[in-house]
Order: C-alpha cells, then sequence, then structure tokens
C-alpha cells in the first residue's frame, strides 16, 4: 500500500568502518533526509560531515550507470545490451579463458564496500565452482597488516574490544591514524570522555600535525618508518619500571624473553634519535601506559600501509600482551576498519587467502569442510590467490595465466598504487568488466562490459563494523534504470556459468542464511543472526551463535584464552628497521598521502556533493616551509611532484605541520575527473608487506619543484 505520509527507515552509513546507524526519511514526493540514529549503539545519534549529506549523494543520480553496456572490440564503442546478452558474453569470455589457461585465467577484484552477501557469492563461486582463489578486495590496501598482526599474536583476525571500551579508558595510543578526520563518531565520544574526566591522556604518533595531533596531551612525531623503534623503546621502558604483568605472561603468552632481548638492543636515546623524538616524550607515554587502567592503542593506514606493516602492528600488540591489557574494559588493541564492511567482507573469506568463518586456503581440513557445505564441483585450490596489486601485475605479464578482470564497487584507476602501471595492465588485459554504481568511477574507460549496480539504500543486505557490529541495511528505493544489486548480479552470472542449482536464491536473506550456517562453531558463529533478528534488534556483535540473547559478543579474550592453538597469545621480537623505498639527491624528500575530512576514497560519491567539496576543493602538496624555501617554492604556487614512476602537478601549500623532508598529498583525486593532474598515486610504489601483501603507500622518495 502507497504511504500516507512520510516513512523512516533505519539502515547504515555506507562509508567508513565506523558503521554509524542512520535513519533515513522519505517524504511522499520522494525527498530523503537523513539523520543519527539515537537507538544505535555505535554512534548515539551522531553523524560526521559525510553520513549528514548521505542523501545527496543518492538524490544526485546524473552519473549512473544505468543499463548493462558491452563492446564487441576495442576499437568499438559500448552499446546499450540487455542484462542476458551482458552476461552470457562475459560467461562465454570466462568459460574459453578458462578453457586455455586453467581456472586463474579470470579473477575479481572486490570492494569494502559490498554487503557481506555480495562477498561471500563472489567468494563462493571462484573459490568453490571455479577453482581459483584470484579474488582480492581493496580491504587488501587497507587493514591486511592488522589481520595479519591479529593472527600472529591472538591466533585469529579478530578484534578484541568494542565502542564501549572508548568510555572504559584513560590512556588511548593513536598511531599511525587521524581518527578526528577519518573516524569522526569515534573521536568524539573519545573527545567527550576526555572532557568529562580531564585526567584521561591521549598520545598521538603521527609525524604530522594532525586534527588528532592537536588535541592529544602529547604528539609525537615521529620519522616515517621508525614505529618500531619508539614501540620497542616503549617495551623497554615499561619492562626496565616495572609495569609488566608478570602473572599474565607467564600464564598467557609465549615468547617473552625473546621480546624482552629484542627491545634492549637499543637505549631509549637511540631509540629517541632515530625517531627524532625527545627521549623524555618517549618515558612520558610509556609512563601513562604503564599507570593507565585502560590502555587502549587506536590505528589505521600509518601502520598496516607498510612494507613492513605487520612487523608494526606486532609491536604494538606486544605492549598490551607484556602488561596484560586485554579482555578488560577499557583495554585492548583497536585496528579502526577503513571501509564500512571490511570485516564482513573478511568474516566470508573475501581476501585471497580466506574462505568463510575466517577460514584458510592453505589449511586441507578448512577446503574440506568448505567443499563439502558447498559441494564443489571442483577442489578449492590450495595456495593463496593474487593480492590486489598482484592481480594487475599478472594482467600485464603475458606469461601469467591471469587475463580477464571483474572489477565491483572499486575504483584501481585510482586507488591503486603506481596507478600508471596499473593502467597499462587494463590495456593489455584480454576482458574487463566493471560492476559499478557511478560512470565516474575512471575505470570504466577500459571496461568490455560495463554493468549497473545498485547502491546505497536500493538493495539489502548486512555490513559488519570495526566493533564486529552486524547491522542489517534494507532497500528503500527502487534502483534507477536496469540496475541490478550486486548480488543478483553475481548469482545470475553464476548461473550463466552453469552452476544454477548452486546460485538458485530467491534474495539476500537465503544467501545470509547460507553463510550463517557456514560459520556453525567457528570462532565467528553468527547461526543465531537473520535478517529478522537484526529488524528487530538493529544490529548485533559477533560471535553470535544459535540461542544467544540481546547484543551478542561486545568484548573477546575476557577469559585471557586466546585463539592460537595452545590458547595462549604469541609475544613477537620484531626487528625494528624499514625496508622503504630509499631516498636520494634526485628523490630527497618522502611522501605520505592520506583522506581529507570530508571526502570519501576516489570521490566517486562525495565529489558530488557542493557543500563537501567546499572543504578542500582542490589536490594540494602539504610541504614544509624549509624544503619550500630550498627550492624557491611559495605558498599556493604550483609544484610538479616527481617520483620514479609519475608525476603529479598540484599547489603547493606550506606548513610546519609536517615535518621537514615529508611531504602529503591527499589520497582522493584521479587523473580523469579533474583538470588538475593530481592522482597521488602516480608516486606511489607497489612495495609491499611479504606477509600481508599490503602496499608502502606512506613513504614513497620524491622530489619537488615549481612548476
Ligand atoms: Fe559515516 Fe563514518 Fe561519518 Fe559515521 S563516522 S557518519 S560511518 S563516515
Amino acid at each position: 500500500a502507497r504511504p500516507n505520509g512520510p516513512t523512516t527507515h533505519p539502515t547504515t552509513c555506507c562509508y567508513c568502518g565506523v558503521g554509524c546507524g542512520v535513519v533515513v526519511k522519505q517524504e511522499l514526493d520522494g525527498r530523503l533526509t537523513v539523520a543519527g540514529d539515537p537507538q544505535h549503539p555505535s554512534n548515539r545519534g551522531q553523524l560526521c560531515s559525510k553520513g549528514m549529506n548521505l542523501h545527496y549523494t543518492v538524490m544526485d543520480q546524473s552519473d549512473r550507470l544505468l543499463y548493462p553496456q558491452m563492446r564487441a572490440s576495442r576499437s568499438m564503442p559500448r552499446q546499450h545490451v540487455s542484462w542476458d546478452e551482458a552476461l552470457d558474453r562475459t560467461a562465454a569470455v570466462f568459460r574459453t579463458l578458462i578453457q586455455k589457461y586453467g581456472p586463474d585465467a579470470v579473477a575479481f577484484y572486490v570492494s569494502g564496500q559490498c554487503l557481506t552477501e555480495e562477498y561471500y557469492l563472489v567468494n563462493k563461486l571462484i573459490k568453490g565452482f571455479i577453482g581459483s582463489n584470484n579474488i582480492d578486495t581493496n580491504s587488501r590496501l587497507c587493514m591486511s597488516s592488522a589481520v595479519v598482526g591479529y593472527k600472529l599474536t591472538l591466533g585469529e583476525d579478530s578484534v578484541p574490544v568494542c565502542y564501549d571500551d572508548l568510555e572504559a579508558a584513560d590512556v588511548f595510543y593513536v598511531q599511525g591514524a587521524n581518527p578526528a578526520w577519518c573516524h569522526p563518531i569515534i573521536w568524539r565520544r573519545i573527545e567527550a570522555h576526555k572532557a568529562a574526566n580531564p585526567a584521561v591522556k591521549i598520545i598521538c604518533v603521527d609525524p604530522r600535525r594532525t586534527d588528532t595531533a592537536l588535541s592529544s596531551d602529547l604528539h609525537l612525531p615521529l620519522r616515517p618508518g621508525t614505529d618500531i623503534v619508539l614501540n620497542n623503546a616503549l617495551g623497554r621502558i615499561l619492562i626496565e619500571e616495572g609495569y609488566l604483568d608478570a602473572d599474565f605472561i607467564a600464564r598467557r603468552t609465549d615468547g617473552f624473553e625473546a621480546y624482552r632481548a629484542q627491545v634492549m638492543q637499543r637505549t631509549v636515546e637511540e631509540a629517541a634519535d632515530l625517531c627524532g623524538l625527545d627521549p623524555e616524550a618517549i618515558r612520558q607515554a610509556a609512563t601513562w601506559i604503564g599507570r593507565s587502567k585502560g590502555f587502549l592503542s587506536l590505528w589505521t593506514m600509518g601502520m598496516n600501509q607498510s612494507v613492513v606493516g605487520v612487523n608494526k602492528n606486532l609491536s604494538l600488540i606486544d605492549l598490551h600482551l607484556i602488561t596484560g591489557r586485554i579482555g578488560k574494559p577499557g583495554n585492548g588493541p583497536f585496528s579502526l576498519t577503513g571501509q564500512p564492511n571490511a570485516m564482513g567482507g573478511r568474516e566470508v573469506g573475501g581476501l585471497a587467502n580466506g574462505l568463510p568463518a575466517h577460514r584458510d586456503v592453505t589449511n586441507p581440513t578448512h577446503r574440506a569442510e568448505m567443499e563439502a557445505f558447498w559441494n564443489s564441483p571442483v577442489h578449492i585450490a590450495d595456495k593463496p590467490g593474487l593480492t590486489a596489486t598482484e592481480l594487475f601485475e599478472a594482467l600485464a605479464d603475458d606469461a601469467q595465466p591471469l587475463k580477464a578482470i571483474w572489477i565491483i564497487n572499486t575504483n584501481p584507476l585510482v586507488s591503486l598504487p603506481n596507478t600508471p602501471a596499473v593502467e597499462e595492465a587494463l590495456k593489455k588485459a584480454r576482458f574487463v568488466v566493471v560492476q559499478d554504481i557511478s560512470s565516474r568511477a575512471d575505470t570504466v574507460a577500459y571496461a568490455d562490459v560495463v554493468l549497473p549496480a545498485a547502491g546505497w539504500l536500493e538493495k539489502e543486505g548486512t555490513m559488519t563494523n570495526a566493533e564486529r557490529r552486524i547491522t542489517y541495511l534494507p532497500q528503500v528505493l527502487a534502483a534507477p534504470g536496469e540496475a541490478l544489486p550486486d548480488a543478483e548480479i553475481i548469482w545470475r552470472f553464476a548461473q550463466k556459468m552453469g552452476f544454477e542449482k548452486a546460485f538458485n536464491y530467491q534474495s539476500t536473506s537465503e544467501v545470509y542464511q547460507e553463510y550463517a550456517q557456514s560459520t556453525l562453531g567457528t570462532n565467528v558463529d553468527v547461526t543465531g543472526v537473520s535478517y529478522a533478528l537484526l529488524r528487530e534488534k538493529r544490529s548485533v556483535q559477533w560471535p553470535y551463535p544459535a540461542g544467544s540473547h540481546g547484543q551478542g559478543t561486545p568484548r573477546l579474550f575476557t577469559d585471557h584464552r586466546f585463539y592460537t592453538p595452545n590458547g595462549r597469545a604469541q609475544l613477537h621480537a620484531v626487528p625494528d628497521g624499514n625496508a622503504s623505498e630509499p631516498t636520494d639527491e634526485d628523490f630527497p624528500l618522502i611522501l605520505t598521502t592520506g583522506r581529507l575530512r570530508d571526502q570519501w576514497h576516489t570521490m566517486t560519491k562525495t565529489g558530488r556533493v557542493a557543500k563537501l567539496n567546499q572543504h578542500t576543493p582542490e589536490p594540494f602538496l602539504q610541504l614544509h616551509p624549509q624544503d619550500a624555501a630550498a627550492r624557491g617554492i611559495r605558498d599556493g604556487q604550483l609544484v610538479q611532484v616527481t617520483g620514479r614512476r609519475g608525476e603529479v602537478r598540484v599547489k603547493a601549500q606550506l606548513s610546519e605541520d609536517v615535518r621537514p623532508g615529508l611531504c602529503f598529498l591527499p589520497m582522493h583525486w584521479g587523473k580523469l575527473l579533474e583538470s588538475t593532474l593530481g592522482r597521488a598515486n602516480n608516486l606511489t610504489h607497489s612495495l609491499l608487506d611479504p606477509r600481508s601483501k599490503e602496499p608502502d603507500y606512506k613513504y614513497s622518495a620524491v622530489q619537488v619543484l615549481p612548476y
């Protein structure tokens, strides 16, 4: 029946991993407004600037992809075709390539924007039915170092804390993160907590003086790449000053002696010198941590996007393990999720090494379990597939079997490192499918087949935020034109590939129920979760096995039994070296990249909102006045930033908020959308952490000169 007044719909913000609850109000004339959901425990009614403007991105349909398009050859324009034509042709090309080069001839590159059900289906298709593990997600670029860090210390990719710990902590150690801009609602909760409890201390570790640094009690502006040196020095002081939890170390951890030997290798003064910090500031931070009742560490890309990202994570989690500050209110290592559903994607196995419920493709028992569960017609491959950057390197390499890629809800031509090489790879690929909502995505230009997807509010499903909270997102609006929900596109395609029975879904609810059953008895057990439950409760935190009550499990490891085989957490003796691209006479400055307050990723959504563009209308290079003076650069002058792979031309913004020798470029702008050549990833490189395969976005060697 037609409503006779405005309708309201509780849902979740589709930007960052804070996962704020949103109430969408739809007027009878179709107009939308959004407000924070006061009932949602993650944000308690608050929204940041991006969340408050969500409705504009939905109501402006000017760039939407409206119908499937296809071209017969690269020299021809794409034509409007039917869904059957687009999916039949794609299935035919995939089958031909698989027949000729094997299952690794095809790949999917997906996104932390995808809903859990969509992630699950693509994984099931390629791993369980095509027989390749060539699927990776842009979450690889964001959190994979934290994933490996958690696995190596706690035994599984499991964030142990919850947002309520924000109000229970008295020392916050924020390293390589700027939550004041990138996780604003979490930061507002911390600020409110500090305002009510002035003794609360905030330590910010960042080579830039960000808004987070400005409102911290202690800013440690360390040299880029020296986080491990700093964390090991903190470990040494905590040991020397007797701030250890000896009982916890003895009964709940392994590896302490090796850890102690490692951190004792440098004096605090040596460490301070390497970090470019005052040793007394390091001692102050250690004292606050040691004396705290609640020690919460928060980190994101400054730690993860590094060639030693896993080691950085280990060195930080070590600090919690030697002090026993985990599994108690207000204590624990809290990796802040970048994307709205990066965690949900990992739960269903969205990384190239994963299988549902945190299973791993290298584990024969896990493979056998999923083959039986899916009734797979093939064996799941026993080696991890290609990761995000590796997929595009393989596409460019004739000797590799990979020939076709299907890109879903992500824009690698702006977001991957070394984008000039990515562009070459897309030109060389035999077949490119792009599934997206927006024609603004730069990658669309290289697509042989374009599939229009339904966007936020136009499809239903679930997401998991940074505190393991699963929220249901209802469909509120019809998708425009012929656009379809991503899950339906995948299951229709799987049917075209000949897997009708296994992909014969009528709803995403069925997909979720299937995934939930695959988690039975695991540490991620969500067999008690259903759409009906989520509609009633709004959200719950996993694990949530059948028979659970209430809101789920806010905090993990409260019994101090970890997910390792022997139940003990593993300390790691972490060498403190860095292996980033070296600077030299030609490229003497270190470039770091990052987000701005009011933009999201490659701006395909936020770039359309005038209010958000006002904050920073164009890209810029933040440069220390000393470095600028040495090059004769004035504030606002156009400069050319040159690296070993490409160049960027933007205006200089002189600021003492960056250290001398360091410059900063926002990550959001692409090449095709803007007249200024501001694509930061022209300059970044493909050096990876060897274990997480996460790129080293925060450290590239460049030169800056007047243009
Ligand atoms: Fe959305 Fe993140 Fe802002 Fe919350 S903090 S409103 S989830 S962008």
